[in-house]
C-alpha cells in the first residue's frame, strides 16, 4: 500500500462519527408543537416544512458519503485501501488526503453506484 500523509483509519473513523452525528440530528423527530408538511395555513409551518424537505435532501447527501466512507474502511481493512474501485489503479494520495473516503481515482470519479 502506497504511503500515505496522514492515517487513513483515523480520518474515516472520525469522519463516519461526524456523519452519523449529523444525520442523527437532521432526521431527529420534529420537536412538539410544530407541524410536518404543507398545511393549509401558508406560515412559519410552511417555511418549517421546506426546511425540513432541505434537510432531508441534505441527510441523503451525508448518507451517501457515509456509504464511502464505510465502504473505504472495509478497503483499509482488506487491503485495497488506495485503489480505485473501477479500474483498480492507485488513487492519488493528494485526491486521499482531500477526501480519504474516495472510492476511486479523479478518472472514475462518481462511476460507482
Ligand atoms: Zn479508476
Amino acid at each position: 500500500m502506497t504511503e500515505l500523509p496522514f492515517d487513513p483509519a483515523a480520518e474515516l473513523a472520525a469522519k463516519a462519527s461526524e456523519l452519523r452525528r449529523t444525520i442523527g440530528r437532521l432526521t431527529a423527530p420534529v420537536e412538539e408543537g410544530s407541524t410536518i408538511g404543507f398545511g393549509k395555513r401558508i406560515g412559519d409551518g410552511t417555511i418549517q416544512a421546506i426546511q425540513q424537505l432541505t434537510d432531508a435532501g441534505s441527510a441523503q447527501r451525508l448518507a451517501d458519503t457515509l456509504d464511502q466512507v464505510v465502504r473505504a474502511q472495509a478497503k483499509l481493512a482488506d487491503g485495497t485501501y488506495g485503489r480505485c474501485d473501477v479500474c483498480d489503479e492507485p488513487i492519488d494520495p493528494e485526491r486521499l488526503e482531500f477526501r480519504p473516503w474516495s472510492p476511486t481515482c479523479v478518472r472514475h470519479a462518481g462511476q460507482t453506484r
